[in-house]
């Protein structure tokens, strides 16, 4: 595990100036729980902080995604991130490819452990989601392209099943949720979305309302209380398909 003082050195001659600022403004523990910040990341990067810490912000994995789907952690979100690999599943969804890993020259991506395959969990948003909020559609359980991931409930319903899901984000990039339901600037525009095993978000059984989601989407939770990675999900498109979740050959 990457401590505070490694991140303090590693990590702020990634982030610059803006990392050293934050120790003026809010001390090594305001450091601490930027750094720790629950962002879906590109498959291979362990915990947040080790991503803070070993990342040189080169953007390499950027240019690598044929997807266009690794994005930089924005500043507003993040001071201490800001700059490092963040995943958007707005216009594509991650294969697998492994070619941001490939690109990584600083190992912030890399092989092994059950980060390899595992980018998050699908969670679905009840007073955005159709289905729930009303009826009638099913295309997230149609599209999900890892068997027992999404099934539907009594009430045709989409649930997720976190022991299948690997966080392709499938699901987030072709809900048509928007566009069935009339605007409510309160409400998330997709459905389904998928966010880190280790935010407070993850946690959260069945669907959860849009309020709730976005409070807690980026919120960690302490180090050893992460949602468990899935284990029986295989998802049918990467370069090793036969190979399950976390398995290293
Ligand atoms: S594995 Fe491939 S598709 Fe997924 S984020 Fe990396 S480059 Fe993009
Ligand atoms: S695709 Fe979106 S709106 Fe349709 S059932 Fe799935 S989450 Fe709900
Ligand atoms: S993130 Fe991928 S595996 Fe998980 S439910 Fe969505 S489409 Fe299925």
């Amino acid at each position: 595990m990457i401590g505070v003082e490694q991140i303090s050195r590693r990590g702020f001659f990634a982030a610059g100036a803006v990392g050293a600022a934050m120790v003026g403004v809010g001390g090594f523990g305001a450091v601490s729980r930027q750094a720790d910040a629950a962002f879906v990341r590109p498959p291979g990067a362990s915990s947040g902080a080790e991503v803070v810490a070993a990342c040189d912000r080169c953007q390499k994995c950027l240019q690598a995604c044929p997807y266009g789907i690794v994005t930089p952690v924005p500043l507003a979100e993040s001071l201490v991130a800001y700059g490092t690999p963040m995943l958007s599943f707005r216009n594509g969804c991650c294969d697998f490819c492994m070619q941001c890993v490939d690109a990584c020259p600083t190992g912030a991506l890399a092989y092994g452990g059950p980060a390899e395959r595992d980018l998050g969990v699908a969670v679905v948003v009840k007073d955005a989601c159709v289905a729930w909020d009303w009826a009638g559609c099913t295309v997230c359980k149609d599209e999900c392209p890892v068997e027992g991931a999404i099934t539907l409930d009594d009430h045709d319903r989409p649930v997720v099943h976190p022991e299948y899901c690997d966080g392709c984000g499938k699901c987030e990039q072709v809900c048509p949720s928007a566009s069935l339901r009339a605007y409510n600037a309160a409400a998330s525009d997709r459905g389904i979305v998928v966010v880190s095993r280790a935010s407070e978000a993850a946690q959260a059984t069945g669907a959860v309302p849009s309020a709730e989601l976005a409070s807690k989407r980026t919120v960690a939770v302490p180090r050893g209380s992460e949602a468990a990675p899935h284990t029986k999900g295989v998802h049918p498109d990467g370069p090793d398909a036969t190979r399950e979740a976390g398995g290293i050959s």
